[in-house]
């Protein structure tokens, strides 16, 4: 197989899921659960974080996102560090990133580290509070069909 045909048994994971220290204080969700269960499944894991694909670098400012990451999307909101730094095209290209991997591969799965601006699913970060909602990747992978779902993380 080519990297560019679509795999059918492989889901986009989130890098910190899967114990690389990329996190923002640069320390790994590393989900033992998980990674047994794709394990088990015979689901490959492509390894992938949007913000350092955007261009933040680890250990970087920790960010929030001024809305929900729907509008956010759609031009009407922003990430911004807690520094007051706007970071909203870092995590737009991060999106973009993680959406290109996926429609390049054939991927039509995602599991993400819930909480996260990037990458929650139920839950994400909105001006320092934690809320409903997903982050800006996970929103941008539901728009074009990616079920994605959601992982605490540091499961044993
Ligand atoms: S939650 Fe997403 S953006 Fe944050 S470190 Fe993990 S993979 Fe990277």
């Amino acid at each position: 197989m080519t990297n560019d045909q679509p795999r059918k048994d492989a889901a986009l994971v989130s890098a910190c899921l899967l114990g690389r220290e990329c996190t923002y204080k640069a320390s790994h969700n590393g989900d033992g659960e998980l990674t047994r269960t794709l394990a088990a499944a015979e689901i490959e894991a492509v390894p992938f974080c949007p913000e350092e694909h955007g261009g933040l670098g680890t250990p970087r400012p920790p960010a929030d996102l001024t809305a929900a990451a729907e509008d956010v999307l759609d031009g009407d909101g922003q990430v911004v560090t807690h520094d007051g730094e706007d970071v909203t095209l870092a995590f737009a290209q991060g999106a973009a990133g993680a959406l290109e991997v996926c429609q390049r591969l054939g991927l039509k799965r995602a599991f993400l580290k819930e909480r996260s601006p990037s990458c929650g699913c139920t839950t994400t970060h909105v001006r320092g509070e934690v809320v409903e909602g997903p982050g800006l990747t996970a929103a941008l992978l539901r728009r074009h069909g990616i079920e994605c779902t959601g992982v605490e993380g540091r499961r044993d």
